[in-house]
């Protein structure tokens, strides 16, 4: 046996990027868009090739989670993404617990792929439901309605799938208290294992960032955004769930592996356009341009991180989780700024390790900041 051979090999998470919607939401600025089967057949014959030129990888690396996101991975063949995740197999040596997760949108998974998903060894769905009001659905540009995703999210228990997500939007324009309560009305019954709520952001360049930037009056007040937070968080708590990030809640045994291993700082290999690699403290970001991936040019930026950026990044994105972070021997360089937002009542120390605090969370952006140079 060689030396590398006896040396416990790092875990790797792999993100895969498929770019295709069946039509572009209207507040999404996500690297995606719709394409035609030929261009979907193509960019899965590049994305294998991509995988194969990988493979030396594999002699330092374990793999412990996969993510196929998007864009919409469901709007793909079922063979076509159980093809992707066979050349991930054969290409790397996967944990045996490896949680893998496929995003999907309801109206582009149907039983037959959901089976084929199983039986390649998918064990986490993720739903962009967003709003069970079809109104608000309308509104956001989503191409399924509440019952279409009734069907998908059955569909997907049915199939065998035990640990599921649902994704959820809140600030929506026009939308109120009362129907955030009735969206989680609708959910909570169903009884997900694992809920996102995330905020609505006007990103440039969207439909929505024209109609809705420079318009307030059209939004939720900054105080009713931060009581939908709250009473989110209320009743996902009251259900059992638990709140484990900023935007994140799941039952106990169920927090996405994945994202915590990103804000954990897990290394990670991304293929597919834009998509990032963190190996060795390097960032790679793929290729951007879809015309220049399909065919074969699948590398875009290298940056090594400095030791500051290295440091930064642990903070900003291990304080999201609500368990914190220990400081270790970073903290000689933020004893200063721990201190103040200690004494701002907006971070808590216990047990070794520095988090939020309920009020840290409301101004998080805030906090954050105080930690990039
Ligand atoms: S389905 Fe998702 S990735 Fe596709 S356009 Fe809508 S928000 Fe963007």
């Amino acid at each position: 046996m060689t030396e590398n051979n006896n040396m416990a090999k790092r875990p790797l998470e792999i993100y895969v990027h498929i770019p295709f919607c069946v039509r572009k939401c209207a507040y999404c600025d996500f690297l995606s868009a719709p394409a035609s089967q030929e261009i979907q057949e193509t960019y899965v014959t590049q994305l294998l090739q991509e995988i194969v030129a990988s493979k030396q990888l594999s002699e330092d690396y374990e793999v412990s989670t996969v993510f196929f996101g998007g864009g919409t991975p469901s709007i793909l063949k079922g063979e076509q993404l159980c093809d992707i995740l066979r050349m991930l197999r054969r290409q790397f040596s996967f944990r045996n617990d490896v949680e893998i997760t496929v995003e999907a949108n309801p109206g582009t998974a149907d039983m037959d792929k959901l089976r084929q998903y199983q039986e390649a060894g998918v064990n986490r769905i993720s739903f962009g439901l967003q709003s069970a009001d079809d109104q608000e659905l309308k509104l956001l540009g989503r191409i399924h309605t509440w019952k279409q995703f009734l069907e998908s999210f059955w569909m997907a228990r049915e199939a065998g799938f035990q640990n599921i997500n649902i994704d959820l939007m809140s600030a929506l324009p026009g939308q109120t208290i009362e129907s955030v309560h009735r969206t989680l009305d609708r959910v909570l019954p169903l009884s997900p294992e694992h809920i996102s709520a995330y905020s609505l952001i006007l990103e440039e360049g969207t439909p929505f960032y024209t109609r809705y930037k420079g318009h307030p009056e059209l939004l939720p007040s900054e105080e009713e955004e931060r009581q939908m937070y709250y009473d989110i968080r209320e009743r996902l708590r009251a259900c059992g769930y638990e709140h484990y990030e900023i935007s994140n809640y799941a039952r106990p045994g169920y927090a996405c592996r994945h994202n915590l291993g990103y804000w954990e700082r897990t290394e990670y290999k991304g293929f597919g356009i834009g998509a990032a690699s963190l190996l060795k403290d390097v960032r790679y970001t793929n290729q951007a341009e879809l015309a220049e991936y399909l065919k074969g040019n699948f590398a875009g930026m290298e940056e090594r991180l400095t030791e500051q950026a290295v440091r930064e990044e642990y903070f900003f994105l291990g304080l999201r989780k609500t368990e914190g972070i220990d400081p270790k021997e970073y903290r000689v360089h933020y004893e200063e700024q721990i201190q103040k937002l200690k004494t701002q009542q907006l971070l808590e120390e216990k047990d070794g390790r520095i988090r939020l605090t309920e009020r840290g969370i409301d101004v998080s952006n805030y906090v954050m900041a105080q930690f990039l140079d």
